[in-house]
């Protein structure tokens, strides 16, 4: 572990005492914490108005009760979160996420991870996260519209267009949006479009925040590229872990880009073309059929499916994990470097260990942490947020653009402030001190609240 402040430290200690067992949640802090000593320097009135501490107390935790039925009429009980970390800049902002292993640390690591990278997209909102231990994977149509009516029923008293406003992640994309949707409208009588972004196109969702995230995070690395001596995605062999929402669109833009994507999974394997993954197929499999990766294989038979493989011993010049929190280990990172990679960008939130981040760090590649890389997402949404504050609806062409320019000034922000901070290169302490800056000097001025 990187060395921190003592002052910063003694803070890190209390948030350890605070919060037992959310080893996820002590990961991000101290990520976070370990970047910011020479702010508190450079700014000793952010230590002086406690800044640090107040940062890393969420301003309200919702947790409730979801009760509902199976299509046995069995009676299922799952536990709803909601975190609304911070409000410093907009309202709370940031998705829910329906997977099996969601508990409070997972939720407060990624309403924390927010707070800094909404900051980082300079648009007005708020850190916040939320989401169940409920799995939809092997429900029916029926019980997931069951499960988010029953989540809404007790949510919709708690978020709104200038108060918090969710959007998707792991487990939950445009089917279980819609569904939350329906409900808030029938619970509230008001059609608040504003209040969830992902919508489907027909009631208010924006072009591109589908794709948003991955074509985003493809944009960063491409100005990664460009910063370490005009290089490019042309002809380079790249590997994207997942094969989910931020998965796919990662994959289609580094094609577009003229890169080639050998290898991506799921939880259960890895598929490895050395063709190039055919992603009309993955999307085929994996959008419209809701099937395993092992599937592509029974039409691509050249391909390989590894059970239970380990993706990044796939070498490539570009990894971009896009499943899940600490997927590369320190042992997987050696094995990246080692084999060639010079760019790693995060689609996943937090997908690479501390020890794994030592291991690029210290091997100088690019590495572009999730709080910047896949800001796009979010970013999108918040253009959601404008369009259906005004009733717009932009095109597809005018949305990229203004995501890819978002992302570059993210670059650009992430790279100066390491610059100017003695860590020339490192992403890491960038995106947290210039995600930081922003949210502190947003507190100071508003008192103590
Ligand atoms: P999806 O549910 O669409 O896809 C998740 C993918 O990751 C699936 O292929 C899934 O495989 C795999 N995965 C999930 N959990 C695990 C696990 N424990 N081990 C191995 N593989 C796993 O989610 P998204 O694509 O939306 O999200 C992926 C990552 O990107 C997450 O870290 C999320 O927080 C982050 N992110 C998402 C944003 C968005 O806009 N959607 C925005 C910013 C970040 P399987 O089907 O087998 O579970």
């Amino acid at each position: 572990m990187a060395k921190m402040d003592e002052k910063l430290e003694v803070v890190y200690q209390d948030v350890l005492k605070r919060n037992p067992g959310e080893v996820e949640f002590h990961q991000a802090v101290r990520e976070v914490l370990e970047s910011i000593g020479p702010v508190l320097v450079k700014y000793p009135e952010f230590r002086e108005r406690k800044i640090i501490e107040r940062i890393a107390e969420p301003e309200r935790q919702i947790i409730f009760r979801v009760p509902w039925q199976d299509d046995r009429g069995e009676v299922q009980i799952n536990r709803g979160f909601r975190v609304q970390y911070n409000s410093a800049l907009g309202p709370y902002k940031g998705g829910l996420r329906f997977h099996p292993s969601v508990y409070l640390g997972i939720v407060k690591f990624l309403g924390f991870e927010q707070i800094f990278k909404n900051a980082l997209t300079g648009l007005p909102i708020g850190g916040g996260k939320g989401g169940s231990d409920f799995d939809p994977k092997g429900k029916s149509d029926n019980e997931v519209m069951r499960f988010c009516q029953s989540f809404m029923t007790e949510l919709w008293r708690h978020i709104g267009d200038v108060t918090d406003v969710p959007a998707g992640d792991i487990g939950v994309g445009g089917r279980e949006i819609g569904y939350m949707f329906g409900q808030f409208k029938r619970l509230t009588a008001r059609y608040e479009a504003g209040v969830l972004t992902g919508k489907g196109l027909d009631y208010g969702g924006s072009l591109v925040r589908t794709e948003a995230t991955g074509y985003g995070a493809t944009f960063f690395v491409q100005e990664m590229l460009k910063a370490r001596g005009n290089d490019t995605f042309g002809g380079k062999v790249c590997t994207v872990s997942g094969s989910g929402n931020v998965a796919i669109y990662t994959i289609e833009k580094i094609h577009q880009l003229g890169g080639k994507v050998v290898a991506c999974s799921d939880s259960n394997g890895v598929i490895v073309d050395e063709k190039g993954i055919d992603l009309d197929l993955v999307k085929q499999l994996k959008e419209r059929e809701r099937r395993r990766i092992k599937d592509y294989v029974e039409y691509r038979t050249h391909a390989k499916y590894l059970h239970g493989g380990n993706i990044w011993e796939v070498p490539c010049q570009v990894a971009m994990p896009s499943a899940t929190q600490n997927e590369i280990n320190g042992k997987d990172a050696a094995m990246l470097v080692k084999n060639g990679c010079i760019a790693v960008g995060e689609g996943a939130n937090m997908p690479t260990t501390p020890e794994g981040i030592k291991v690029f760090l210290d091997a100088k590649i690019s590495y572009g942490p999730g709080k910047a890389a896949n800001a796009g997402g979010v970013a999108t949404s918040a253009l959601e947020m404008q369009q259906n504050a005004t009733r717009d609806s932009w095109t597809f062409e005018y949305t990229e653009k203004r995501l890819a320019h978002i992302m570059k000034n993210i670059h650009e922000a992430c790279f100066n402030t390491a610059e100017e901070f003695g860590a020339k290169g490192n992403y890491v302490v960038g995106a947290n001190i210039a995600g930081f800056m922003r949210v502190a000097s947003a507190m100071v001025s508003h008192g103590l609240v």
